[in-house]
């Protein structure tokens, strides 16, 4: 049993705490909203009124905030109040160059950390099946491993600090140029007369075979699960998404790497945000690449 302070109880931050609890660790939550607060005090987390309060002896600190500007404001907050020698793990998804300043700070206050994002959406964190791509030290790692398997099923260590955002911004680039690729493949196919189930049919079990194909496929009918079968309702919402080409895009230009397909899903995922379409599912780009983004 682990004493762990859990800050940032929010859709995906809520379930992951009830699942530290149900592993058996004593965790002890905060977040700025009565809403959040009250869902996670009925999944068995003990609340706290102020983060001061709840990271006070623990052994464990986990953070699960929107952005890195909540990161750096959150840690700078609780690194005067945890105990040297705390495990500090971040599990938002927020920028390399952050995510480093935020180790750098735990370094000081001699609080070995590690940065943790995940993916597998609010589904992995109800279930405990989240991925998490973890950066930081052999010890920390080490430290902090069992906790992130009672939140995920399959855990790596991408390497030193940062290393996980890096593989999280890199993997969701791959997403969103996937998923504008598939959009634009059935938009062609629906000009081509071709049915968007031969279209999967094909695609499906050749070459183009793809996750935003087989399991998010973007029009209803061929994965009965996909968000398309529920009116786009989220799943991944498309604003998530352009917060992760937007990283993608300021890593890429940091570290000077070409990455002309990212940049262009970039530009498509803001057009369909400033169209209004932030809230629905990354897979309604669909209706904006037919042209008929009120779908
Ligand atoms: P959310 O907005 O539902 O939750 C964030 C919570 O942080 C909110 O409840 C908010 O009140 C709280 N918060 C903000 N500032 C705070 C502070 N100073 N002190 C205490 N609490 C504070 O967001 P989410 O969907 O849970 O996402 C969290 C992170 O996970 C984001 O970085 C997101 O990019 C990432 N992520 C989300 C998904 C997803 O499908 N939702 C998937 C993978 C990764």
């Amino acid at each position: 049993m682990t004493k762990i302070a859990f800050i940032g109880l929010g859709n995906m931050g809520g379930p992951m705490a009830a699942n530290l609890v149900k592993a058996g660790h004593a965790v002890t939550g905060f977040d700025l909203l009565e809403a959040s607060r009250n869902a996670a005090a009925k999944s068995g987390v003990s609340v706290a009124g102020s983060i001061a309060q709840a990271v006070r002896e623990m052994e464990c600190v986990i953070t699960m905030l929107p952005a890195s500007a909540h990161v750096l404001y959150v840690w700078d907050e609780l690194l005067g109040f945890v105990d040297p020698g705390t495990l500090l793990i971040d599990s938002s998804t927020i920028d390399v160059e952050s995510a480093r300043k935020v180790h750098g700070l735990a370094e000081k206050a001699n609080c070995p950390s590690l940065d943790a994002p995940v993916s597998g959406g609010t589904a992995g964190a109800a279930g405990a099946t989240l991925t998490f791509m973890v950066g930081g030290s052999d010890g920390a790692f080490s430290r902090g491993k069992h906790l992130l398997e009672a939140m995920g099923k399959k855990i790596v260590h991408c390497g030193d600090a940062g290393a996980g955002q890096a593989a999280k911004i890199c993997n969701n680039m791959i997403l969103g140029v996937s998923m504008a690729a598939v959009c634009e493949a059935f938009v062609l196919a629906e000009r081509l007369g071709l049915s968007h189930q031969a279209l999967f049919d094909v695609a499906s079990t050749s070459s183009g075979q793809c996750w935003s194909l087989t399991t998010y496929c973007p029009v209803p009918g061929p994965v009965p699960t996909s968000p398309a079968n529920s009116g786009y309702k989220p799943g991944f919402a498309a604003s998530l998404m352009l917060k992760d080409l937007k990283l993608s895009q300021q890593a890429a230009s940091a570290s000077g790497a070409a990455t002309p397909m990212g940049a262009q899903a970039m530009q498509l995922y803001s057009l369909f945000e400033k169209l209004g379409h932030g809230s629905e599912d990354f897979s309604a780009l669909i209706h904006l690449l037919r042209g008929n983004e009120e779908g």
